[in-house]
């Protein structure tokens, strides 16, 4: 941390600073300037932060030096990019290129295996959906849940592909555990910490979602929550935040993603159908998210999106998705990397 203290600071102000910085125990360096005194206090960054120093007669503000995320970091421990595999699948590491794709909510059965197996054919990787949904309104379709459940451990058993799907509350850990080989955090839950610590816990990967409205720090914060439960395969999603753009329904920070690559070693994946909320949109978001340096796309596919119980209009056709996918294959290839 550095203190900066005002121009006309007294050299008794800084000594008060200095005393309290050193009854915590931290190394104290005071660097006096032409106009203003510099005070770096080494180590425990926290403990710092809590004294409260910014209330203290002469101090003009205070500055930390090192990033408020650590595991994340890509300053700590981590310089090579983190990889992991999910069922035979590579995440991460800069060579692969994760495609995850599937209906937004499983409605049927039948619904379900169809789009399951339009996916797999088409390319690829995991296969998304949501039985427990987190709905705007108490009153629209909330998903299947536990039969949801079932239904996708029988789409994988029917594919192959793993399946990422959304925990939405603690209470149905133990249960989307058992199923999911990736476990979704939604954007809305991406602060809801007791969530994230249990997330952390399940041994399995996570996909934490960035929240409409938090800022890729906070993402890495909340990536922290996860990681320091001992589970280092976390990948981030960018879905799109909350601007004062309504043209579409979230707004795309597509700077989110090279900005992320350089801070963290986490994947970054991105979700260009909840970001746009229309299909028209997806190909060249998808593309786009590619170019900058995603690791991979998570998308919303139906083979029949008008009669869909959520989200349609973002979904791509089902008859579409192997397009759509040689298409993303091949703007990934333009950073190197292969579909996984
Ligand atoms: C989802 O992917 O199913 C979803 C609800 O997305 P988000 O949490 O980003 O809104
Ligand atoms: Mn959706």
């Amino acid at each position: 941390m550095m203190i900066v203290m005002s121009p006309g600071a007294s050299d008794d102000e800084v000594a008060a600073v200095r005393s309290r910085l050193e009854a915590t125990g931290v190394h104290v360096l005071v660097m006096p300037g032409e106009l203003t005194t510099a005070i770096g206090a080494i180590g425990d960054p926290e403990g710092v932060r809590e004294l409260g120093l910014e209330g203290m007669p002469g101090v003009d503000r205070v500055v930390p030096i090192s990033r408020p995320y650590k595991l994340a970091s890509s300053e700590l421990a981590h310089h090579e990019p983190t990889r992991f595999e999910v069922a035979g699948r590579l995440v991460g590491g800069n060579e692969t290129f994760c495609l995850i794709a599937g209906p937004c909510t499983v409605e049927t059965r039948a619904q379900t295996l169809a789009v399951a197996e339009a996916v797999r054919a088409g390319g690829a990787s995991m296969l998304r959906g949501g039985a427990f949904k987190p709905r705007t309104s108490p009153f629209a379709f909330k998903g299947l849940g536990l039969e949801a459940l079932a239904v996708l451990a029988e789409a994988r058993e029917a594919t192959g592909l793993p399946i990422v799907t959304e925990l939405l509350d603690a209470q149905h850990a133990e249960a989307v555990a058992a199923v999911a080989d990736v476990i979704q955090i939604g954007a809305r839950n991406m602060q809801n910490y007791a969530l994230l610590e249990i997330a952390g816990q399940l041994g399995k990967p996570v996909l934490l979602k960035r929240g409409l409205s938090s800022t890729v720090e906070e993402l890495l914060m909340a990536a922290d929550y996860v990681l320091k439960e001992g589970n280092e395969r976390v990948m981030l999603c960018e879905r799109g935040i909350r601007t004062f753009e309504t043209a579409t329904r979230f707004t795309l920070d597509l700077s989110a993603i090279p900005w992320l690559k350089l801070h963290t070693h986490l994947p970054v994946i991105v979700d260009p159908s909840h970001a746009s909320g229309d299909r028209r949109l997806v190909g060249p978001l998808s593309r786009a998210a590619a170019a900058v340096g995603a690791d991979g796309l998570i998308v919303e596919v139906h083979q029949d999106p008008e009669a869909a119980l959520c989200d349609g209009p973002q979904a791509l056709y089902a008859a579409d998705f192997r397009d759509y996918a040689n298409d993303v294959a091949a703007h990934a290839t333009l950073l190197g990397k292969r579909l996984a």
